[in-house]
Formats: structure tokens, sequence, C-alpha cells
């Protein structure tokens, strides 16, 4: 079918509005129609040269909406209210084990933007192939193909279209403190960098019962944000004495730590804020080296590197939304929306930190 797409089609230039052909969905697959779709900073990834994806690409890993039509053996009947997720191969010893964030084969069915071997393919109006298998959905789209692995129903009285972000960036920040870090009530949380997935982690370390949780950022807005949410401490990220305040505030040292920034100095100085047999979690993608004293974990300390908070999305989702519907994980309150049409604002808009989570609504102007 003809599907509205937003192609990037190089590495610097703006994504383009664009009609495609969408294949047919193959056996337990189903198409969705997009309500709405987050951006984030995982979406730009495929314009650094060399990157495992490349242009032309659909990018959008945060989409939700309506299952208009599905493949043979479909789990889900057409009309279902869905979410998408990361993939999975569901076959592998870390699927299932329970793990699927840590599938073997990850990063080929989320991050390549082609899938898995033999997957269908977006084709363009002059017939050239356009990744559209990233994170098993390309949902920068009005229309995508999804999988059973990746798919989550949902109730039918919710605003969809603000819900995508449920399953990635707030799937990660979440996540990462309710399931991977697995925080504990009257415990000590420090959170470094308050964007999307770190508010995320702020609102699942109150939901878990943390009696300390600071926020960590350069941003005062984005702070006062993060006090909004259930913050009792902040701290700005570049001041000299951010370990001593740190340790201050939770009285000897944070129990649990989650960088989103992906700085080496940020996660030095979060492992330094740990108190003895604290963990720190790493969900931030960056490329710089972590240089670290061989003693620096000497007092017990762990770092755990997190994918997509070591959640299964069929599972994790669903209590999130319950949450939510009790008012303790307010994550709406992060979302600004965008016409699909205006994706270049959204992406500049999120660089800037204008805007903590963007969404884009396919078809509105
Ligand atoms: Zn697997
Ligand atoms: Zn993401």
């Amino acid at each position: 079918m003809q599907i509205e797409a937003a192609v990037l089609r190089s590495y610097d230039r703006p994504f383009v509005l664009e009609q495609v052909e969408l294949p047919e969905p193959g056996p337990g697959q189903v198409v969705v129609e997009i309500a709405g779709t987050g951006f984030c900073h995982t979406d730009v990834l495929p314009r650094t040269p060399g990157f495992m994806a490349a242009p032309p690409l659909i990018a959008g890993h945060e989409g939700a909406g309506v299952v208009t039509a599905i493949g043979e053996h479909a789990a889900v009947p057409v009309g279902t209210p869905v979410l998408l997720s990361y993939d999975s191969c569901a076959t592998c010893e870390t699927c299932l084990d329970g793990h699927p964030a840590y599938c073997r084969q990850f990063f080929r069915l989320n991050m390549t933007g082609r899938g898995a071997k033999g997957s269908p393919i977006v084709r363009d109006r002059g017939g050239e192939a356009v990744a559209s298998r990233w994170f098993g959905q390309s949902s920068f789209a009005t229309h995508v193909l999804a999988g059973p692995r990746n798919v989550v129903p949902v109730a039918e009285d919710l605003p969809l279209h603000l819900f995508g972000p449920l399953g990635c960036g707030i799937q990660t920040g979440a996540g990462s403190v309710l399931i991977a870090l697995g925080v504990r009530a009257g415990s000590g949380v420090v959170v470094y960098g308050a964007g999307a997935v770190g508010l995320a982690a702020v609102m699942a370390a109150r939901v878990a019962g943390a009696t300390t949780i600071v926020a960590v950022d350069l941003h005062d807005a984005r702070l006062e944000t993060a006090l909004e949410l259930g913050a009792t401490h902040v701290v700005r990220g570049n001041s000299d004495t951010l370990v001593e305040q740190v340790v201050a505030v939770t009285g000897g040292g944070a129990h649990y730590a989650l960088d989103t920034t992906a700085v080496p100095r940020i996660i030095s100085a979060g492992i330094d804020g740990l108190r003895p047999t604290g963990t720190i979690g790493l969900v931030g993608a960056g490329d710089q080296d972590l240089v670290l004293a061989s003693s620096a974990l000497a007092a017990g300390k762990n770092i755990m590197g997190i994918l997509e908070g070591d959640a299964v999305p069929q599972l994790f989702l669903p209590r999130l939304i319950e949450l939510w519907r009790q008012g303790r994980f307010p994550f709406d309150r992060l979302v600004t929306t965008y016409p699909l049409a205006e994706i270049d604002r959204a992406e500049h808009d999120a660089a800037s930190g204008a805007t903590i989570k963007p969404v884009l609504i396919p078809g509105k102007d």
C-alpha cells in the first residue's frame, strides 16, 4: 500500500516526507496505522557515517497506533490498539531466559534498519529499497509493519497518540530503575541527565519508594521538572562539588545511580558518588572511552550496562500504563506534539533541549 513516510536521504539533510510503498504484511506481521510516534536521540544515529544503519532510511521507534491489516498467523486482530517497542528474535539464549533486550540479534533486528534476512522492505517511487525495519517498525510514517515480538496490545480508552514513547525512552528509564537496578524502598537514587529517560527514571524511583532521589542536569528548567516529578534534590551537572553534594544528600553515597549522558566525566562522578556496594547503570549511547582507576570499584561497587531497561515490553508497558492511570507515572507531561511534516523542527527542539520528548503526529497540520 502507498504510505507517507519521513525518509532520511542523506547524513546531513532534513528528513523528507515522501510517498512510498509498504509491502504486504508477512507471516505474524501486522500493519499499524500510526497515531503518534516519539522522537528519540537514537533516531539520529543513522546520520553518523559508518553507523550500522545508513540512508535512505525511515527512522522512528516509539510508534503507537491501531492494527489495520494482518498477515497469516498474526497474534492480534484488526482494530487492536497497540504500542510498538524493540524487536527480538525469540529463540536465542537471552530471549529464552526472559531478557529480550539482550537478544543476540538485537543490533541486527533494531539498529541496521534492515531487520532479519529476507524482511519485507519499503520501496520509494523509483523502486529503490528504503531501510524500514528500524527497531522492527520505522515509525516516522503513516503506517508501519510490525511483528509479534514488538507489538504490545493495549486498552481502547488510552490517548494513544501520546503513548508511543513508552515503547523505548520511557521504558528505558523506568525499567532501569524498576527491573535492571531493582531499586528498593528507602534507598537513595541519583539520575544523571534529566531528559526523557532520566525523568522517567525519577518517576520510577518514586514509585519504587526511594526516599532520596537526586536529579543532575545542566538545565534549570529540567531540574525544576525533576522536582515536580519526584526528585527530592537537584544538583547542577557542571558543579565542581558534584560528588560531594551527591554524597552529602544521600547520607554517604547513593545505593543506585543511572547515567543517561554517556559523558565519561559524569559516569566517573556517578561511581564516586555511590556508597559501598552501590550500582550505577549506564544507558547512554556514546563512543568516548571511560577510563577508571583499577581501584574505582574496590568498595564492592558495580557498573551495569542496560538496554531498554531490561524490560519485556508485553509485560512491562501494561504496568506503566496502570501506574499512569493511577496518576503515579505522568510521563505524558514530558511530551510535546508536532505534525509529522514538522519533523525537522522536532529534531531541532530535541537536540537543543527545548522539548523533552517530541511526539510526531502523522496527518496533523
Ligand atoms: Zn533473541
Ligand atoms: Zn529509543
